[in-house]
């Protein structure tokens, strides 16, 4: 959604394709870029029907570019993924799906979760991580405060502080006192900041977990 994440899942995107196919082989992608200041405003005045209107409107557009699976490369917007999937005829890969598939094969039952506040204290997150039978724990509210304020002051900028990596690191040990066996990174800027080396359980990073779900869907589709 910042094009910081955004140009990540296209990199990863080509690379995985390239490993898959070799060669010259790239991804074949559609790639509808919104001005995430109109989104952020929306999302901070909680007009969510507006934005879930402006994300089906680019929806509908990519799917008339072509494409026949849709990657909504926020965990904040699937807030809105119902309305999003309502508008296309071809299938949303749920962020949140990808991850508690991870999550699950990793044998993780207790997760921590990080991310925006929306995705941290909302329902719409964690009742789709319980769903799969995961128990989910969120830092406490001055850590959620920081971990918010740092995705959108920082890391949504493209801006990669050490002192902000610190403050992950902490949030995330405190997790893991509290039973955390892993850590879900879930705002897709995070593994811009944060990696495995930072992290003494299983850190599930959502942006390259999503699009490898992405890709092994693409390339088991027929004709791909
Ligand atoms: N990209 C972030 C996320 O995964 C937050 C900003 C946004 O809404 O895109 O939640």
């Amino acid at each position: 959604m910042s094009w910081e994440s955004s140009a990540y899942y296209y990199r990863v995107a080509n690379e995985l394709v390239r490993t898959r196919l070799g060669g010259l082989h790239s991804a074949r992608v559609v790639l509808h870029s919104v001005d995430f200041a109109d989104i952020e405003k929306l999302q901070h005045t909680g007009q969510w029907d507006e934005a879930g209107r402006l994300l089906a409107e680019a929806a509908v557009q990519v799917r008339a570019g072509g494409a026949d699976l849709l990657l909504l490369c926020t965990n904040t917007m699937h807030k809105v993924a119902d309305q999003i999937q309502a508008a296309i005829d071809i299938p949303l890969l749920h962020l949140a799906d990808a991850t508690a598939e991870a999550v699950t094969r990793a044998g993780v039952t207790t997760i921590g979760l990080l991310g925006t506040a929306f995705t941290m204290e909302q329902d719409f997150y964690r009742d789709r991580l319980t769903s799969h039978g995961l128990e989910v724990l969120v830092p406490d509210a001055d850590d959620r405060a920081e971990v918010h304020r740092i995705i959108y002051d920082e890391l949504c900028l493209g801006d990669i502080r050490e002192d902000s990596r610190r403050t992950y690191r902490s949030v995330i040990d405190r997790l893991v006192q509290r039973g955390a066996q892993g850590v879900i990174l879930g705002c897709t800027e995070i593994e811009l900041l944060i990696a495995q080396a930072d992290s003494p359980v299983p850190v599930f990073a959502t942006s390259r977990l999503h699009v490898e779900a992405a890709v092994e869907h693409a390339l088991q589709a027929p004709g791909s």
